[in-house]
């Protein structure tokens, strides 16, 4: 048995942290992996977490019961005033629907399985991803038998982003089509539309009765502001778009491994609403039953603690400008001191974790091969990989690919 079962090759970006662990160069650089390390290269334990923990360590109440299968409610409510707004009018109104999830990856899964079942699709079952996306995003669809589709997104000319390309195919599209948007801080590119393309992307997909499927990952990680980069979101919400969103908390709360997310979805009416909440809890009950309880208690201390929400917004802060310092450090010595060919000036407008070089793949291979850094062949690097100490390397090593 299992002789002919076809053998997967390893994730690629997981494969890429394999062989950074196994090279013993002393100046190695990872840049491949999207988790923030700090100024020596370490994961970051965000003080606000620490102090969480603190505090359920001495709960003599804490237990290990169930939570209910939609979640730890005190976590819910306060993960959709998050990235819904306090004053929400769908949280007004009853009408948003939030599950927690098995985080980000979860709220995918369980967004794309609830629209495989339950999306009035006019057939074929296909949803339009940004080209390139999150690799993940394909596969996460494919699982749930739907049809993952490209629409134009990133312009290698530019280093930016195809607006003409992305706002021609949502409006070519079939109506009531599904489009997978990245709320702030896209992943790979970095390129984010402004906030005027985002009000034309919302018209026309209000007039063509698309459906707006909000992954968002990275809420506080792009401006360290967690208002500002739910900005789309809550315009989507505010001007009525059919919508859900998927919440992460493994980057802006640095609980990678504790597989805390959440799942909302935004239906018109309250009826509406109490029918999908009942039809995820189905889904979820025969996934995962109750979701997992730690990382929920830690997210939810912080959410309803106005003294612990400052302190986490402070440490959003302090990564986010991290990766700003490093974005204009990087530009500053590739433009100023090394004054290496081509335009770098996307390396300061990009967003987020990620900045796409606009570097080949063969460049990206003798970036690995030669000065032993590791990136993706696409050319994104993960900003939270560089710091004080390798940034010059890099740079100057980047330097001499591009001259070849
Ligand atoms: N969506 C996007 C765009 C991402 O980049 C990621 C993390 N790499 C996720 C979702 C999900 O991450 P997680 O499951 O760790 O929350």
């Amino acid at each position: 048995i299992w002789q002919d079962v076809p053998l997967a090759p390893p994730d690629s970006i997981f494969k890429l942290t394999a062989a950074y662990k196994a090279d013993t160069f002393p100046q190695k650089v990872n840049l491949g992996v999207g988790a923030y390390r700090d100024d020596d290269n370490k994961p970051w334990v965000l003080p606000v977490i620490k102090k969480a923990t603190e505090i359920l360590l001495n709960d003599p109440n804490l237990d290990h019961e169930y939570l209910p299968i939609t979640g730890l409610p005190e976590f819910t409510s306060g993960a959709a005033k998050l990235i819904l707004g306090a004053d929400s009018p769908a949280i007004a109104e009853g009408r948003a629907v939030s599950v927690q999830t098995i985080s980000g990856t979860g709220a995918n899964h369980l967004g794309a399985l609830f629209l495989s079942k339950f999306y009035h699709w006019d057939a074929p079952k296909q949803i339009y991803l940004s080209n390139p996306t999150w690799a993940n995003h394909h596969a996460i669809l494919r699982n749930v038998g739907i049809q993952p589709v490209d629409y134009p997104y990133y312009d290698p000319a530019t280093i930016g982003l195809d607006f003409k390309g992305f706002i021609g195919t949502l409006q070519s599209a079939a109506p009531r089509s599904v489009f997978l948007l990245h709320a702030c801080a896209h992943n790979p590119t970095g390129v984010d539309p402004t906030r005027d393309q985002w009000k034309e992307i919302a018209e026309v997909i209000t007039a063509k009765n698309h459906y707006a499927f909000f992954d968002c990952a990275y809420q506080g990680f792009a401006s360290g502001d967690l208002n500002n980069d739910a900005w789309a979101v809550r315009y989507f919400v505010e001007k009525g778009v059919p919508m859900l969103v998927c919440q992460s908390f493994a980057k802006n709360a640095g609980l990678y491994g504790e597989r805390i997310g959440a799942l909302h979805i935004v239906p018109p009416t309250k009826d509406a609403a109490d029918r999908v909440r009942s039809q995820l809890s189905v889904l979820q009950r025969s996934e995962i039953s109750n979701p997992p309880a730690h990382g929920a208690r830690l997210v939810s201390l912080i959410l309803n603690d106005s003294a612990l929400f400052d302190d986490w917004n402070r440490d959003i802060k302090t990564m986010a400008e991290r990766i700003i310092t490093m974005r204009n450090e990087l530009y500053r010595l590739l433009t100023e001191e090394l004054k290496t060919p081509g335009s770098w000036v996307h390396i300061i407008n990009q967003i987020g974790m990620f900045s796409f070089t606009g570097i080949n793949p063969s460049q990206s291979q003798a970036l690995i091969d030669t000065f032993h850094i590791y990136l993706t062949a696409n050319g994104r690097i993960s900003m939270a990989g560089l710091n004080t100490h390798n940034i010059r390397y890099f740079a100057e090593s980047l330097d001499k690919v591009v001259r070849g």
